[in-house]
């Protein structure tokens, strides 16, 4: 009798090497892929992996191209239940929305950009919570206001120039 033993690993190596004699040598008696495939029960995809001269090297490049997109999306979560957490008892500071749906970052005066929180959400938590800090919390409305008049954008003077016409004229603000 024949004993496999030494646990799962020792067992699945073996497999594996069997399946890679079995399937050179019926493809030696001349079968098709599909034909190996429906003979041994196992997908075509395994017959590439051990025929193809490139089908091992496809497997592990898609393997790790899975691998980095799902790490992509676990880090994209991690860093949304974060700012959820972050979020939960946090207000605008200048009107006071709590809507966090609403909720900015707004980089405070005087404080180097470094990275932008949006990118951030996707990485590093640590890097995330170093330029949070450099933050204030504001709603999109004031996040808007103040960036338009910050960059002094020419549209904001306009709208300054005309404020007295404006209200002469009872006109909303
Ligand atoms: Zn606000």
């Amino acid at each position: 009798m024949v004993t496999v033993g030494g646990g799962g690993k020792v067992t699945r190596k073996r497999k594996y090497s069997t399946m890679q004699h079995d399937i050179l040598n019926l493809r030696a008696k001349g079968l098709s892929y599909r034909q190996i495939a429906e003979k041994l029960n196992c997908s075509k995809a395994t017959i590439s992996y051990w025929l193809d001269p490139n089908g091992k090297a496809k497997v592990v490049a898609r393997n790790k191209r899975y691998k980095s997109r799902s790490n992509g999306k676990w880090a994209s979560r991690r860093g949304a239940i974060w700012k959820y957490n972050y979020l939960l008892d946090k207000h605008c500071e200048k009107c006071g929305e709590d809507n966090m749906l609403m909720l900015q970052f707004d980089h405070k005066g005087g404080h180097e950009k470094h990275s932008n929180i949006t990118d951030l959400l996707n990485g590093n938590l640590n890097k995330l919570k170093n330029e949070v800090k450099k933050c204030r919390v504001l709603c999109a409305n004031c996040h808007q206001k103040k960036t338009l008049k910050a960059n002094k954008t020419a549209f904001y003077t306009t709208y300054k120039e005309r404020e007295q016409e404006r209200k002469k004229h009872g006109c909303r603000n």
